[in-house]
């Protein structure tokens, strides 16, 4: 039988980590023949909760499913990590500025990022979902000197999917229909979701896109604003496709993108398409299962190039701000 893999969970009892941890116990993540032992980390006041959570993936006896633990210490949360999900975050409160915001999580990913670094297996690969989720990537990574760049990563992976299903709806084709739709930048709202270079069912994107009023006034903000309208409509924050992006970020990281295709993900910058060294921004990517690669060569015109790099300069300035704060 092959050895659990140990998933770190923080933020675990709520609302995303109780959408993502049946999930990743019912083998969606890793795959139907590794077993898993999930690590929940909370902060005291969540451990209870966390408990209620465990007690349930108990009783789902999931065969895969090889230990639970809770933890309120990162030190011990962390502890031989193979995969880390970094969920939990301070989310904004009322009068909150974002270098408020910033600084709140700075309290939380630099003390992560530490513990990951000191404790975390050998091979541990992070995704951080919580938000403002790349910064924090940026946050842990650089407190994490001795853990490569490359294994830390945020959540794009809803946008992209986000973007997969409003490009179906549009071109009336089904998502599986439809390649190589990239996110660039900030997972916020400047993100910029490009189909230029997608096949949607054989159709090259940059023909649908030849429709900028559809493409600006529709598209993209329907993509980006996806998530202020699903607070408005459900009453409370998207969880359940915010966790499946997450198992749809790791398996492919893990297991694998498709042949001919390539997803978005939050990646630390190479400098590739002029994004600065050393930000994490998403990117297109395919992995073999052994790393995140940048997909080369694809040429912009003039109206991606300038949403690009306005996401970007939103990822320079959320950097100096916390390098300002001396959390990197
Ligand atoms: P959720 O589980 O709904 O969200 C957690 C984080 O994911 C938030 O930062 C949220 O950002 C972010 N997020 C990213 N993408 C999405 C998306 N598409 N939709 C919604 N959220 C998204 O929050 P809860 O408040 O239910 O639970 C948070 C838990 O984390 C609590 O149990 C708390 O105790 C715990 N926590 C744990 C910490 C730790 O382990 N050290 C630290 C801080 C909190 P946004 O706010 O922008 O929506």
């Amino acid at each position: 039988a092959k050895t659990p893999v140990n998933v770190t969970v923080t933020g675990a009892a709520g609302q995303i980590g109780y959408a993502l941890l049946f999930r990743i116990a019912s083998g969606a993540m890793l795959g139907p023949d590794t077993p898993v032992r999930l690590r929940l980390l909370e902060i005291p006041q969540g451990v209870k909760a966390a408990e209620g959570t465990a007690m349930e993936l108990a009783d789902c006896a999931f065969p895969l499913l090889a230990g639970i633990d809770i933890h309120d210490d990162p030190r011990a949360g962390f502890d031989g990590a193979n995969v880390a999900l970094l969920v939990g975050a301070r989310p904004r409160g009322p009068g909150m500025e974002r270098a408020d915001l910033l600084e709140a999580n700075g309290g939380i990913f630099k003390p992560q990022g530490e513990a990951i670094n000191a404790v975390a297996a050998d091979d541990v690969k992070v995704l951080v979902v919580g938000n403002p989720a790349n910064t924090n990537a940026l946050i842990a990574a650089s407190n994490a000197p001795d853990v490569p760049k490359d294994r830390f990563t945020a959540m794009t992976r809803l946008d992209h999917n986000r973007a997969l299903s409003q490009l179906s709806a549009r071109a009336d084709v089904p998502v599986s229909a439809i390649r190589r739709v990239t996110i660039w930048g900030n997972h916020s709202a400047s993100q910029y979701p490009d189909i230029f270079h997608a096949d949607v069912a054989g159709r090259p994107g940059a023909e649908l896109a030849a429709d900028e009023s559809w493409l600006l006034e529709d598209f993209v903000p329907t993509v980006a604003k996806r998530g202020a309208a699903i607070i408005a409509a459900r009453g409370a924050s998207s969880a359940a496709s915010a966790a499946s992006g997450a198992i749809d970020h790791v398996r492919d990281w893990v297991l694998g993108t498709p042949a001919g295709d390539w997803t978005s993900a939050g990646i630390w910058s190479d400098g590739s398409y002029g994004v600065p060294e050393g930000l994490v921004s998403s990117f297109p990517v395919t992995s073999a299962g052994d790393g995140w690669q940048i997909v080369q060569g694809l040429e912009h015109g003039e109206l991606s190039r300038a949403r690009i790099d306005a996401s970007v300069a939103e990822l320079v300035e959320e950097r100096d701000a916390v390098r300002a704060l001396g959390l990197i």
